[in-house]
C-alpha cells in the first residue's frame, strides 16, 4: 500500500531535514529569541540550571536523566571534551545527591570520527559511573547509525559493564528483533518512538503502525523482565500498559522535559515510576527542532513567538 503524505508529514520531513542545517542552528542559537523560545525543552545552558531543574523535578516525586546536548561531532578534540564533561556531571550527580541519571548520544562520543574514539569516550563515562554506582544510557540516533550503537553497546557489555542501556525505536522495521537480542543479552531497554527522519524502507510510514509496534514491545519487554523504560507521552499507550498490571516496580515511564509536565506529575501521585529527560547546553539546535517536528502545533506557537520577540521594522 502507498502511504500518501499529509501536510503534517511534509512539515515534520521538512523540519528534521532543516535540523541538519549549520547555518540555521548558527542563527537560531545566537540568536536571543531563539533562546528564549528554546528554554520550553531545555533546563538551561550549564550544569547548575540543569541541578536545578533535576531538583524541582525530585520535588515533584520525578526522577530524572541528564542530558548534555550535542551529537555528530566531527572533531577528535570536541569528542573527548564531551566524555570530560559527563565525568562532570556524573561526579557533581554524586556530590548533590540529586536523583539522575545521564543519557548520551555515541556521535557526541566520536562515533562518526573513529569507532575506536568512541569506544574510549565511552568507557571513560562508563568507569567513573560505575566508581559511583550510576547507570549511563545511550541514546538512539538516526538508522544510519543503528548497527554500530549496538555494536559499542555489546562490546561494552563485554567489556564487563552492567550500568549501561540502549533506546530502541518502534518506528524501524528491524526493532522487533533488536528487542528479543536485548531480551536475550538482560541488558535494560528504553522503548520510543523514534525521533528521526526515516525512509519506508526501514520504518514504518504511518504513524498507527508504529503506535501498534510500541504497544506490542512494551509488553514483550515487560514480559522479559527487563526493567523497561517506556519513553511516550501517548495518552492511549499509557492506558493500555496501566491497564496490564505489571507491579508498579517493573517498569518506568519516561518522559521529555517540558512535555505533558502535568502528566508527569499525575503518573508519579498515581504510584508509577516516571523519569524526565532533561536536556542541558548550548547545542540546542537539532534536538529544539526534533521536538518541533513531534507537535506540528509547536511551531505554530513558536513563530509566534519568534515574531512578538523580533526588532519589528516598519516600512513608511
Ligand atoms: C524520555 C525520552 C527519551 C527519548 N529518547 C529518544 C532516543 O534516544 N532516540 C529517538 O529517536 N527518540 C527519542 N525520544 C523521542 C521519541 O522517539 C518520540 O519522538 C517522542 O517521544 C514523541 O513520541 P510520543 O511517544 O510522545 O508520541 P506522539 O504520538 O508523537 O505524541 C503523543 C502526544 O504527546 C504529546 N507530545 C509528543 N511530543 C511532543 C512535543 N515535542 N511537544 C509537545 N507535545 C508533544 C502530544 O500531546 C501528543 O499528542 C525520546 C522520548 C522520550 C520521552
Amino acid at each position: 500500500m502507498f502511504h500518501v503524505p499529509g501536510a503534517d508529514d511534509v512539515l515534520r520531513g521538512t523540519l528534521l531535514h532543516m535540523s541538519d542545517s549549520k547555518a540555521l542552528a548558527h542563527w537560531l542559537t545566537h540568536n536571543p529569541a531563539g533562546r528564549h523560545l528554546a528554554a520550553r525543552f531545555v533546563a538551561g545552558e550549564d550544569l547548575d540550571a540543569a541541578i536545578a531543574a533535576v531538583r524541582t523535578l525530585n520535588d515533584g516525586g520525578l526522577m530524572a536523566t541528564l542530558d548534555h546536548l550535542g551529537e555528530r561531532v566531527t572533531r577528535a578534540e570536541e569528542a573527548t571534551a564531551a566524555a570530560a564533561e559527563y565525568v562532570t556531571i556524573l561526579d557533581r550527580l554524586h556530590d548533590t545527591g540529586v536523583d539522575s541519571n545521564v543519557s548520551l548520544k555515541l556521535t557526541q562520543m566520536g562515533l562518526d570520527i573513529s569507532r575506536q574514539l568512541c569506544l574510549e569516550n565511552l568507557l571513560r563515562v562508563l568507569k567513573q559511573a560505575q566508581a559511583i554506582g550510576q547507570f549511563v544510557r545511550l541514546d538512539m540516533e538516526s538508522s544510519r547509525h543503528t548497527q554500530d550503537i549496538l555494536d559499542v553497546f555489546a562490546e561494552v557489555w563485554a567489556h564487563g559493564y552492567r550500568n549501561c542501556g540502549i533506546v530502541l525505536q518502534a518506528y524501524l522495521h528491524r526493532t522487533e528483533r533488536d528487542v528479543e537480542w536485548a531480551i536475550e543479552l538482560g541488558c535494560r531497554v528504553r522503548l520510543c518512538k523514534g525521533a528521526y527522519a526515516e525512509p519506508p524502507s526501514v520504518a514504518f510510514a504511518e504513524k498507527h503502525d508504529t503506535d501498534a509496534n510500541f504497544v506490542k514491545l512494551a509488553r514483550k519487554l515487560l514480559e522479559g523482565q527487563l526493567y523497561p523504560g517506556l519513553a511516550t507521552h501517548d495518552p492511549h499507550i499509557i492506558s493500555e500498559v496501566k491497564s496490564w498490571n505489571f507491579a508498579t516496580s517493573a517498569f518506568e515511564f519516561q518522559m521529555l522535559y517540558g512535555v505533558r509536565p502535568e502528566l508527569q506529575r499525575q503518573l508519579a501521585g498515581e504510584g508509577y515510576r516516571v523519569r524526565a529527560y532533561v536536556p542541558f547546553g548550548s547545542d540546542w539546535y537539532a534536538y529544539f527542532m526534533r521536538r518541533l517536528a513531534e507537535r506540528p502545533a509547536n511551531l505554530i506557537f513558536f513563530l509566534t513567538q519568534l515574531k512578538d520577540a523580533l526588532p519589528s521594522h516598519h516600512s513608511s
